[in-house]
């Protein structure tokens, strides 16, 4: 009987705080709403291949813009209009990374390592608008709302649609056949009371709703879920502060299904479905939390279990680490047959940049802990970069053997201090000055 007090603020503390629990995204219930609604699919897709598209004229530059619908309080959290255009950068050069496979894949286990893929797709920050005017990929809309609901009542009614209008509590995209909108906001729990870090309306959806407002297509995310962890300090949503909830819903965007197939843990043997990707294990249901390799489920008993470090699967971000060569063909046939998704592909123009003193960014300055080089475009011709103390005397370096988005320095062994980063180019170097500070 003792315990019986003590059982109770457990029981109690576990619901206040799963309250607050996200999911990775609302894809699954997304699409049984969008079937309720629209009363089944349109089987013939609206948009298909253009026959005079020739493959080899591919870019895969796709521009991406950014629209902010936040109360001041939350664009503090993100540390301002600096913070803010931070985040958005190291967002970039995260998914960058993903697609293209820059980054270390050391964490990936042996068994499945060999079967990572990567998609030649480099994401930009729109550098003009529609209008023709010059940006920075980044339109901020100030609210007095705590939040948007995904059972909004705005043009489909469904899946945030009232932060995808300027008339209504939003933002309107951008023409979705030159750019993929992403509205970063922070989402209210729908009608079930569930809370979704993000959601996808992807082109291929699309072309099987038709219904579905063409200017609703792209994605929306939990503005505790954009960019990559470099303090303590920062603002993210536990368990997502690594950029990979983007990752995740680009595949999506992409025409990925997620890795167990949305079929409520059912395996192919009674009526389940697969996520139609040749490299993938079957998968019962969704995995969460960072699970030691290998794991098993119903589906996948034998050999090394399922897939859980997939971007497509909903474990942390600390375990998310991997697209398949599957998952990567399968984007690239998308990009071919698809023609917004290809289209997308065809706008050199929009993500020009000009201005070279922007093409990379040093953060945080002040730094505590760990200091940040971001790239805004590929780091090409970067041989080396070194850290430098107050006096010159190097304290670090890296030489550079592939391109990626980002690197970075430990520096939390370090005293306050003035430090120094060099870059060394092929044909240039460049030093920046850095403040240590704790
Ligand atoms: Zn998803």
């Amino acid at each position: 009987m003792k315990l019986l007090p003590f059982f109770f603020v457990l029981l109690y503390s576990f619901k206040c705080e799963s309250q607050e629990l996200y999911k990775r995204c609302g894809w699954g219930s997304f699409v049984s709403n969008v079937e309720l609604k629209y009363e089944g699919k349109n089987e013939t897709p609206k948009w298909s291949l253009k026959s005079n598209f020739n493959n080899n004229t591919i870019k895969y530059d796709i521009p991406l813009v950014f629209h902010f619908i936040l109360n001041q309080q939350q664009i503090n959290k993100l540390g301002g209009l600096y913070g803010i255009k931070q985040r958005v950068l190291k967002q970039i050069a995260v998914i960058n990374d993903a697609f293209q496979n820059n980054k270390d894949t050391a964490l990936i286990p042996l068994a499945f390592r060999h079967l990572t893929g990567s998609v030649d797709i480099h994401f930009q920050l729109a550098r003009v608008t529609p209008d023709n005017q010059e940006t920075d990929g980044i339109e901020i809309k100030v609210t007095t709302q705590n939040g948007i609901s995904s059972n909004g009542i705005t043009g489909s009614g469904i899946g945030f649609s009232d932060v995808k209008y300027n008339s209504s509590l939003g933002l309107s995209g951008w023409d979705p056949m030159s750019y993929i909108n992403v509205w970063v906001i922070n989402p209210l729990a729908d009608n079930n009371g569930f809370n979704y870090s993000a959601l996808t309306i992807s082109p291929l959806l699309l072309s099987e709703y038709k219904s579905i407002p063409f200017q609703e297509l792209g994605i929306v995310m939990h503005y505790g879920t954009l960019g990559s962890r470099s303090d303590s300090s920062e603002f993210f949503l536990p368990k997502f502060d690594k950029g990979k909830t983007l990752i995740h819903e680009l595949g999506h965007f992409f025409g990925l299904k997620h890795i167990w197939g949305d079929d409520n843990g059912k395996c192919l043997i009674d009526g389940g479905a697969d996520d139609d990707i040749e490299d993938t294990p079957i998968q019962a249901n969704s995995t969460s939390g960072c699970p030691s390799f290998p794991k098993y489920d119903k589906c996948t008993s034998n050999k090394s279990g399922i897939m859980f470090m997939n971007y497509m699967d909903y474990t942390d971000d600390d375990c998310s680490l991997m697209f398949t060569k599957g998952q990567c063909d399968k984007i690239s046939t998308n990009i071919y047959s698809t023609d917004i998704l290809f289209s997308l592909t065809q706008h050199p123009n929009i993500t020009a940049n000009n201005n070279t003193n922007i093409n990379y960014l040093i953060s945080p300055n002040p730094c505590k802990n760990k200091i940040y080089i971001i790239f805004t475009q590929p780091s090409l011709g970067l041989k080396k970069i070194e850290l430098l103390n107050s006096i010159g005397q190097n304290l670090d370096a890296q030489i550079i053997t592939s391109q990626r988005g980002y690197y970075n320095f430990e520096v939390s062994q370090y005293s306050n201090q003035m430090l120094f980063i060099k870059l060394v180019f092929d044909n240039k170097v460049e030093i920046k000055k850095i403040l240590k500070n704790e």
